[in-house]
């Protein structure tokens, strides 16, 4: 199958507490694979991020997982991936996401999704790529992260068009739908 579409999803490697964040992951996975698209994702098959994966495949959509070494031999990798690349760094394997994918979105998620989702943020505010980057405000999970960042614009710190470069949304499947409005280059 050639997939319509790449998507990359950031998002916990634990299930958290809240049954909301895991039914959305899979939801999230069961969108990707109903509209022929695939999943670039962290490769692991712990939480948030394993319920996502599982649920494209279920859906009919590619997996491919960027993992690096040392989380492969900790036997986290989910082999059950269409492709797994197991790369040497970090760095490595975050810029093969980047990538291999055509859009971004982050779900709720820890200090690695933080990091993914600034990291891939900050590239597209330097021009390293033009690709649409979403953040899943689920349930209001994001309102202090985001309440901090209206604080950084107010400090003059940050500007309105660098947070404007990111999409901020409520609701998973919309949210995912104007990503994929933004890859088809539809208007708006
Ligand atoms: P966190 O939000 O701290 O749970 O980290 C999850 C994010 O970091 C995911 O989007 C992954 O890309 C990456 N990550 C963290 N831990 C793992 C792991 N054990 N296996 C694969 N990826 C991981």
């Amino acid at each position: 199958m050639n997939p319509a579409f790449s998507i990359c999803v950031y998002c916990g490697s634990r299930p958290g507490h809240d049954p909301l964040h895991a039914t959305t992951a899979q939801a999230v996975g069961r969108w990707i694979g109903s509209h022929r698209g695939q999943l670039v994702y962290g490769g692991g098959r712990t939480g948030l991020m394993g319920l996502t994966a599982e649920a494209t495949r279920a859906a009919g959509g590619r997996v491919v997982g960027i993992i690096p070494r040392n989380l492969v031999d900790k036997e986290l990798a989910n082999h059950l991936c269409d492709e797994l690349h197991v790369v040497d760094t970090m760095h490595e394997r975050k810029a093969m996401m980047s990538t291999r994918s055509d859009a971004f979105i982050a779900l709720p998620g820890g200090i690695g999704t933080l990091e993914e989702l600034f990291e891939i943020w900050t590239w597209r505010q330097l021009g390293y790529h033009d690709k649409p980057v979403g953040i899943l405000n689920l349930g209001g999970y994001y309102d202090a992260l985001l309440d901090f960042l209206a604080h950084t614009v107010h400090k003059g710190l940050m500007d309105t068009w660098q947070m404007n470069l990111v999409h901020i949304g409520e609701d998973p499947l919309a949210l995912l739908e104007m990503l994929r409005a933004k890859i088809r280059g539809d208007a708006g």
